[in-house]
């Protein structure tokens, strides 16, 4: 189905498609039911496509958005899993068709932000840098490195300037969920590591690879270094599994990672994956608010009466807040 053209900023609410008719007050996806003691909590989920397929989740609706930074990489699925709202979006759209460098960082944190997602999970397939992180185990990591090249990574330009704090890049309280949630979960689950987001699509050289060890790297991948900064502009609580299918080119002893194995890793730790979302959900739900909620506080340098009305439209979303009525 071809994707809709992206709409300026400032008019239509999100569409709902399907067969459910839209919200009548607001258009955006339902809450839980009461009689189940639904969570205030949203969670975005953002991974592969066959994450959002999982047992359990009622009330499944697809809901297209336009933001004022184009279109996310796919539908929104939406949906009802133990009483909590959560918000589903393949980052390289279904049928895996957007590079690493081409996906809209941007717009699928805006969507998450405009459906109500105040924290997200994301789940993502890398390569090991360390001989004990082996393909199928997951990492749930706490730091990132940056080599990537092309990429816009700031909602905060184009007339205004925003610094956020992002020494510890990744949500402790989320990622404390998580490790709960993976107990009994029969992968094995390392807690912290180093991600290192390279722009790829090209794997690494020898050379890279092997300079990333003595970095401390723990493991490499592609996507999600803009999704936690974004995340964290837009105040939404930000963690990461990330999922190893290969020891990338460094390992002497193993074969250089090819397609072929990394995709067969990748279809268990998918199914595993799921299960991770599912146990972590009920953990989350009981948690209160963290202090992500208002990382834009004290950051935004731009005087309130230098910030022009087209900013403040583009905006309004993250910084209204912060601004006079
Ligand atoms: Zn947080």
């Amino acid at each position: 189905m071809p994707r809709p053209p992206g709409r300026p900023f400032g008019a239509p609410a999100p569409r709902v498609t399907g067969r459910e008719r839209p919200e009548p007050s607001s258009q955006l996806p339902a809450r839980a039911p009461m009689s189940n003691a639904p969570s205030e909590l949203v969670l975005g989920v953002i991974g592969g496509s066959g994450l959002y397929a999982m047992e359990g989740l009622t009330e499944v609706r697809e809901v297209e958005l336009a933001t004022p930074f184009g279109n996310p990489s796919d539908a929104f699925v939406t949906g009802v899993l133990d009483g909590v709202r959560m918000v589903f979006l393949p980052r390289h759209g279904r049928g895996h068709r957007i590079t690493p460098s081409e996906i809209n960082f941007r717009a699928n944190i805006w969507g998450m932000k405009r459906l109500g997602v105040s924290r997200i999970l994301s789940v993502s397939a890398v390569g090991s840098m360390r001989e004990d992180i082996a393909p199928g185990d997951f990492v749930v990591i706490d730091q990132f490195i940056d080599r990537t090249r092309h990429r816009p990574d700031t909602f905060f330009s184009g007339g205004i300037v925003a610094h956020v704090m992002f020494a510890d890049p990744v949500c402790e309280d989320l990622r404390a969920d998580i490790l709960e949630g993976a107990k009994g979960l029969g992968v094995k689950v390392h807690d912290g590591g180093t991600y290192l987001c390279m722009e790829g699509p090209q794997f690494s050289t020898r050379a890279e690879s092997k300079l990333y060890r003595s970095w401390g790297v723990d493991v490499i991948g592609m996507t999600n270094l803009q999704e936690a900064k974004l995340a964290r502009e837009a105040e939404i609580c930000y963690a990461t599994v990330a999922m190893a299918t290969d020891y990338d080119c460094w390992h002497e002893g193993h074969d250089d990672v090819t397609i072929d194995a990394i995709l067969a890793v990748m279809h268990k730790n998918v199914a595993n994956a799921r299960e991770l979302v599912r146990r972590t959900v009920p953990v989350a739900a009981r948690r209160p608010e963290c202090r992500h909620k208002d990382a834009l506080k004290n950051a935004i340098l731009t005087a309130p009466d230098a910030i022009t009305p087209e900013v403040r439209a583009r905006l309004g979303l993250l910084i209204d807040k912060y601004l006079p009525a």
